[in-house]
């Protein structure tokens, strides 16, 4: 949970949606939590994805 950003990512698909909020945790597959952490846009349902520690480091060995 090292690599979140200090603030709330705006959504992407139009600044005046605002900021994106936090998925609850419980909305969240065993993967997506696996994933990592996970926002949504409340007026478009866009949804980001700041990639997990653990999916980077299986990034990473994909890569070798
Ligand atoms: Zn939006």
């Amino acid at each position: 949970m090292s690599n979140l950003p200090m603030v709330l990512p705006v959504c992407p698909a139009s600044a005046e949606h605002g900021e994106m909020v936090l998925r609850p945790l419980a909305f969240q597959t065993y993967e997506q939590k696996f994933c990592g952490t996970w926002y949504d846009c409340p007026q478009c349902r866009s949804s980001i994805l700041f990639p997990s520690m653990e999916l980077s480091k299986v990034n990473e060995e994909v890569k070798k």
